[in-house]
């Protein structure tokens, strides 16, 4: 392969890429990044008016069209709505990120049944089903990209993350089961897996001085994320660029897994 037009094979103008919970945090970053990248852009959330206006700031930072949608992630009805209206908008889908996702903390004798079901439904059932509802309209195109964020807790564990670290690595299997079912329809399925990011999932750490003070120890880096480091990534699993890459885990974790 030819190595001029290197930085071209990123660039995924004329794509249409939806971005799950992209009101905030590491979604809206993705969704710039993409947007810049050159794809239009729909960014989902349970709140209308937070969906709507991360579009309106995602188009005014890349010059895109930006759609915003409400849909929970959880709720099979709502999801596939959200991509029916996706394709009416834009006439197709070629992007799924599957970004939506909480973290409920504690040791396990402390948490209700109702915080693994919200976890785990969220985290796992959510891009479950996300991905059944754009399966077809990405077979019929040929080519589709779907980014599940995971977390470096797909990996590893911590203590206190029993329904979190569970639903992670179910996703991160999920993406190679998909990986392979949908390799002979130009879909390549990956999991972006974060380290700790600065965001709003991590409020109860970042306020607290000795779960900050010790998150900061573990990371080589020494640092928190910024969502920003994050973009890049997901511009690269979103184009031709991984074009030989499926069912893989690509970690942006500040060297955290290399302990
Ligand atoms: P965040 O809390 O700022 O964003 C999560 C987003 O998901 C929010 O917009 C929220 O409204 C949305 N959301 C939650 N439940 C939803 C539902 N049922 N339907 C639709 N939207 C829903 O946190 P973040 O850090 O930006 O998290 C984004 C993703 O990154 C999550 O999947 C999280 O698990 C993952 N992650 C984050 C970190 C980190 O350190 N921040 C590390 C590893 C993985």
């Amino acid at each position: 392969m030819a190595m001029a037009g290197v930085l071209e094979r990123f660039r995924i103008d004329g794509k249409v890429a939806l971005v799950t919970g992209g009101s905030r945090g590491l979604g809206r970053a993705i969704a710039e990044a993409l947007a810049t990248a050159g794809a239009r852009v729909a960014v989902s959330a349970r709140q209308l008016e937070s969906a709507r206006r991360a579009a309106d700031a995602v188009a005014a930072a890349s010059g895109q069209t930006a759609l915003g949608l409400a849909a929970d992630v959880t709720v099979r009805s709502e999801v596939e709505a959200m991509v029916g209206q996706i394709l009416k908008e834009f006439g197709r889908l070629d992007i799924l990120v599957n970004n939506a996702g909480i973290n409920i903390r504690g040791p396990i004798e402390q948490l209700s049944e109702a915080d693994w079901d919200a976890v785990v439904d969220t985290n796992l059932k959510g891009p479950w089903l996300c991905c059944r509802a754009v399966a077809e309209p990405m077979k019929a195109q040929g080519w589709g990209r779907v980014i599940n964020v995971s977390s470096m807790l797909g990996e590893i564990a911590l203590p206190g993350r029993s329904p979190y670290a569970a639903s992670k690595g179910g996703l991160t299997l999920l993406t190679k089961t998909l990986a392979l079912e949908w390799a002979p329809h130009g879909i390549n399925v990956n999991a972006l897996c974060p380290g700790p990011f600065a965001t709003e999932i991590n409020t109860p750490l970042l306020n607290d001085p000795a779960a900050r003070a010790q998150m900061e120890a573990n990371v080589p880096l020494a640092r928190w994320g910024d969502p920003a480091e994050l973009g890049p990534a997901a511009v690269f699993l979103a184009s031709d660029a991984s074009s030989f890459m499926t069912g893989a885990t690509l970690f942006i974790d500040g060297g955290y897994t290399a302990r």
